[in-house]
């Protein structure tokens, strides 16, 4: 990643620089969101601006240390103006988040959001599936609403506090993970 130069895509050619995601390789738990903000465009990890301050938040609320889990992003460049990334950014970056998941192996992953999401599971959305175990590729996916969604909208926090304990109930049960289908 650090030598990704050159590409033409808009995304990776107007980024400060390329956000690699953060964390220990002994993660278990691996959490994906959209892409880098200005705050993590600036300092080259991923989630820590005000969403990043929420995910601690958050994740404090599930038992987990933010140094213990591994945060990343789906697209690892800043989309000019935070606008969505598109669909050809996604897939010009997924072999970088396709290795991170490889080399982790983690318990469970947790897609932030619906860009997140989709590509864990296209055929979920948020609003149907977050806090709600899920089986996908062999693979446990939990979702939760996007930290961003709560800051915008304060109503939503309860939903990711509560997110958060699904993720804490999911990770006291190493056996027997209860993979409801929706
Ligand atoms: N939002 C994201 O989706 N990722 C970040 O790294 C920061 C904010």
């Amino acid at each position: 990643m650090r030598a990704h130069a050159g590409c033409g895509v808009e995304v990776c050619e107007t980024a400060t620089q390329l956000v690699p995601g953060d964390g220990p390789a002994g993660a278990e738990v691996v959490f994906v969101g959209e892409a880098p903000g200005a705050a993590e465009d600036l300092e080259g990890r991923p989630f820590v601006g005000r969403a990043g301050r929420l995910l601690a938040d958050l994740l404090a609320a599930a038992g987990l240390r933010r140094e213990d889990v591994y945060v990343t992003n789906v697209v690892k460049a800043r989309p000019p103006g935070n606008r969505d990334p598109r669909k050809a950014e996604v897939a010009h970056h997924l072999p970088w988040l396709v290795a991170e998941l490889e080399a982790l192996r983690p318990r469970a992953v947790v897609p932030l959001g619906r860009h997140a999401l989709a590509h864990f599971a296209p055929d979920l959305s948020v609003a149907e599936v977050h806090g709600r175990p899920v089986e996908r590729d062999g693979r446990v996916v939990l979702a939760w609403y996007h930290p961003a969604a709560a800051l915008h909208n304060p109503a939503l926090r309860p939903t990711l506090s509560a997110d958060a304990r699904a993720l804490a109930d999911l990770l006291e049960h190493p056996l027997g993970v209860p993979t409801l289908e929706p």
